[in-house]
């Protein structure tokens, strides 16, 4: 075995294989992986095949319909056959939510140029005339969906990898992951031992032990799964023709043919997490002992929906663990606190997936960056909060949520509280109705009571409504407080500390006591963030912005830094605060603090440390609802003392709690994107407006510099617009196409109802030629066109008077 190696990838299942393949296709030839055992010797050679495009990220979409157009290229560059049978199939709808479900993944689907359509009961029957069409409401039909062999797309990727120069030894576990002082690894097996520059973890069902040799708790767990396959079915041999697949939701089961007969899943409604403590080391080509009474109640609604399946002889039943993570998307990329160390992991639609995975992977480590904004897959969206028992209990609950539908106001139960801010029960006292990011409590909309804190989940406007206009009335017309804990803090310090963000950030760094807004770009030129940098003293800086991306940030910041010169801290967790926000804020700020906080004296985007409600904290003058604002930032230990200085000299001005809601809601009116939805690495600043805070002119060689400048000669292809809507009970949430004289040209990135202006919003990106005031344009939602117009000046405060006054 050779002794060097610039990327070693432990496990040869589907991931690693396909890791191995993209990596040596895009140019890395010295690229080795080492299998423990034989290929597929983890969850993927029990795998039921089963391929299809539908999943809840529009990019993981995107990246399934390049796994499956993948298979031929594979099948011709290695010679090995991978089954690929592309039958089509469709997803059934039964309830009049899933069939609007379904409507909302057809208009995804446009936009991703995908070939989705919806069909009738009877058009599915004269398909796969099994099916009881009279169960049915509709159903979503995709062309590309189909089955493959598993074994057969393992094999392919590993033989298409060496085609292209890489390697990979059998028989070869990794014992230990040592890192030496250059940053590399030396990858111990008992043939001998590897010096890699770069290690990635795709051990599967081993992901926890793999990590564990690297000192990494991930918290992903398997599953135990059920799929049975049944003897020849007379109907399907009468047929005579190859039947599409299928998932039907609510009896949460999948289907497609196996030979003459049908092969069955199911996710049953109380899910088995396997060996909590850990996967055995010698487990491997074996199966778990099945267990039909786990899933007697979904084989009897198969049974009812398609009858022919009850009458057939049960031929084997498989039960075999496979991953998952705490929200059951993949977890990859650098993981964030380590060097040169990255994960895939938690690949839980492995032949769905593990090309996307492996493309993403590959054009990460090579180029620099993914190709598409791979959020949804980062292993950065989890920190520290996911602890293993975290990533058990989630897994557990995500498995059982498979074909459940989600409602875009839905939040899950399992694994709450794992967080929370020393006025976590005031807020519930007071009528709160959490929700969970980043593993934190935040408010999302205040009831009446505690009792009536509670949400339907629905695709349209829920009871939040008339309470989220009464927090928007109350900013816009008297104060409201928000917690703002929420929001990431990143701390520099030193005196490199403003060289090191000139060239971070790609707007201008504010002086002494000033904050500015400014974007964060990729070398090519992409947002990878939009951030408020506030200046405190020459050698103290802080970065607000989004806290769900903390990690990803942090991952990013530390890629950058510099040895010396400049100290780097996330505080998210020790910095909490509140907002202020409304006319009556500064008089509310001025009868809890001593500091003059009046307009000559504290500036819009001033900000400094001040004593504010009795306890220390950093104050800046600033808000995301577009009103004059506040926000007030201490030691998450202040927090408590700060709510009830404010809650108290609040009352005579018509103070009212407000939630993440009544902020969404706000800023909407001013045209404002928000991080993860109208601003991610889709984007570059150009695109989304953002550029109106590049520093062009300034001398530093700020990160993404060039690719920005040839952008502003150049002009953006798309753009970020402000679109009015025509609606009544029901406003977009995002990824609903965007229609121009009948032609698909855009979609919604987020979006909602503006309560103080009392419009339907929906902001997206338009062709940059279409994007003028007054346009109009049509949005698809639940099925039907809406009428939407083009708003090219903010609908609230245009010349933001209300915020600098
Ligand atoms: C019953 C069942 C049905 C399924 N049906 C489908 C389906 O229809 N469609 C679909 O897309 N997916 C399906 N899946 C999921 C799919 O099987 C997984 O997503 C996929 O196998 C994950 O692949 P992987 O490469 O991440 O992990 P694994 O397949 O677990 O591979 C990990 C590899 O790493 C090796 N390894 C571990 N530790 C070490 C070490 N220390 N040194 C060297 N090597 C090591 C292991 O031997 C193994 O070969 C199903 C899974 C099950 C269990």
């Amino acid at each position: 075995m050779q002794s060097h190696a610039k990327v070693v990838v432990i496990g040869g299942g589907v991931v690693g294989c396909s890791i191995l393949f993209h990596l040596a296709k895009l140019g890395w030839k010295d690229v080795v992986l080492l299998e423990r055992s034989e290929l597929t010797s983890g969850s993927s050679w029990h795998a039921a095949g089963q391929i299809h495009t539908i999943s809840s990220d529009p990019n993981i979409s995107r990246l399934q319909s390049y796994t499956i157009n993948l298979y031929k290229e594979l099948e011709e560059l290695s010679g090995q056959s991978v089954g690929h049978h592309a039958t089509g199939g469709f997803y059934l709808a039964s309830t009049p939510e899933r069939l609007d479900y379904l409507k909302a993944e057809r208009s995804k689907a446009r936009y991703m140029g995908l070939d989705q359509e919806l069909i009738s009961p009877e058009e599915v029957a004269a398909m796969h005339p099994l099916i009881d069409p009279s169960k049915y409401l509709g159903a979503l039909y995709d062309p590309l969906d189909g089955h493959i062999d598993p074994s057969g797309v393992t094999h392919a990727y590993a033989k298409s990898a060496k085609h292209y120069g890489a390697a990979y030894y059998l028989d070869t576990p990794v014992i230990e992951t040592k890192q030496r002082p250059d940053g590399g690894w030396d990858v111990v097996t008992p043939a001998g031992t590897i010096h890699a520059e770069i290690i990635i973890n795709a051990a599967g069902l081993w992901a926890r032990e793999v990590g564990h040799l690297a000192g990494i708790d991930l918290p992903v767990q398997p599953m135990e799964h059920h799929y049975l396959i049944t003897e020849a079915i007379p109907e399907i041999v009468e047929f005579g023709k190859p039947l599409p697949c299928g998932i039907d939701y609510e009896a949460n089961i999948y289907f497609r043919q196996e030979h003459q007969g049908l092969l069955l899943g199911t996710y049953e409604p109380t899910s088995t997490p396997w060996s909590v403590e850990g996967t055995p080391l010698d487990f491997g080509h074996e199966l778990l002992t099945p267990d039909l009474d786990r899933i007697a109640d979904r084989l009897e609604l198969a049974f009812e929906r398609i009858p022919a399946l009850g009458r057939a002889g049960i031929k084997d039943v498989i039960n075999g663990p496979f991953t998952f993570g705490p929200d059951g998307n993949p977890m990859i990329g650098p993981v964030p606190g380590m060097k040169n160390y990255w994960a895939a992991v938690a690949v839980m639609a492995g032949f769905c997936q593990a090309g996307g995975v492996g493309l993403c992977m590959a054009e990460w480590m090579i180029e620099g960056e993914p190709s598409v904004d791979v959020w949804a897959m980062d292993i950065a969206r989890f920190g520290e909060f996911a602890t293993a028992e975290y990533g058990t209990i989630k897994s557990a609950e995500n498995y059982t949520r498979r074909f459940l539908l989600t409602y875009p106001n839905e939040e899950l139960p399992v694994g709450r509280r794992q967080k929370t801010t020393a006025i976590h029960d005031r807020l519930v006292a007071r009528g709160a109705c959490m929700g969970a990011a980043f593993g934190l409590e935040h408010a999302l909309w205040f009831a009446d009571s505690p009792e009536a804190a509670q949400e339907t989940p629905t695709l349209r406007r829920s009871e939040a409504f008339d309470h989220v206009a009464a927090e928007v009335h109350a900013v816009r017309h008297h104060v409201g407080v928000v917690e703002i804990a929420n929001y990431a803090k990143h701390e520099f310090t030193g005196p490199g500390a403003r060289a090191f963000l000139d060239r971070l950030l790609a707007g201008r760094l504010p002086k002494p006591g000033r904050l500015s807004l400014t974007p964060m770009l990729t070398p090519k030129g992409k947002l990878y963030g939009d951030l408020t940098v506030a200046c405190l003293d020459e050698e103290t800086f802080y970065l607000f912005g989004s806290g769900a991306a903390q990690e990803m940030h942090r991952r990013w910041i530390e890629q950058h830094l510099p040895d010396q010169g400049v100290a780097y801290r996330n505080r998210s967790d020790e910095l909490h605060g509140l907002a202020i926000a409304g006319p009556n804020a500064r008089e509310l700020l001025s009868r809890i603090t001593r500091e003059d906080v009046s307009q000559e004296a504290f500036k819009f985007r001033d900000i400094r440390p001040a004593t504010v409600g009795a306890v220390p904290a950093i104050l800046a003058r600033i808000s995301f609802s577009g009103e004059l604002g506040y926000e007030i930032y201490c030691a998450a230990h202040y927090q408590l003392r700060l709510f009830e200085a404010i809650e108290d000299a609040g009352q005579d001005l018509g103070l009212k709690l407000y939630g993440n809601r009544a902020l969404m809601s706000l800023r909407l009116e001013k045209g404002w994107g928000a991080w993860t939805l109208d601003f991610r690495p889709d984007f570059t600043a150009a695109e989304s407006g953002l550029d109106a805070f590049v520093a062009f002119d300034k001398q530093a060689d700020f990160i993404g510099k060039a690719a920005a400048l040839a952008e502003r000669d150049s002009g953006p292809a798309k753009k970020l617009v402000t679109l009015v809507m025509e609606t009544d009970d029901i406003d977009v949430s995002h990824d609903e196409a965007i229609f121009h004289d009948g032609d698909c040209v855009g979609y919604v990135t987020s979006g909602g109802f503006a309560h103080h202006i009392g419009q339907s919003i929906a902001l997206g990106y338009v062709p940059a030629d279409l994007a003028r005031d007054g346009e109009v344009f049509e949005i698809e939602l639940l099925g039907e066109m809406k009428p939407a117009k083009l708003t090219a000046t903010a609908l609230y405060d245009a010349d933001g008077g209300h915020m600098r006054g």
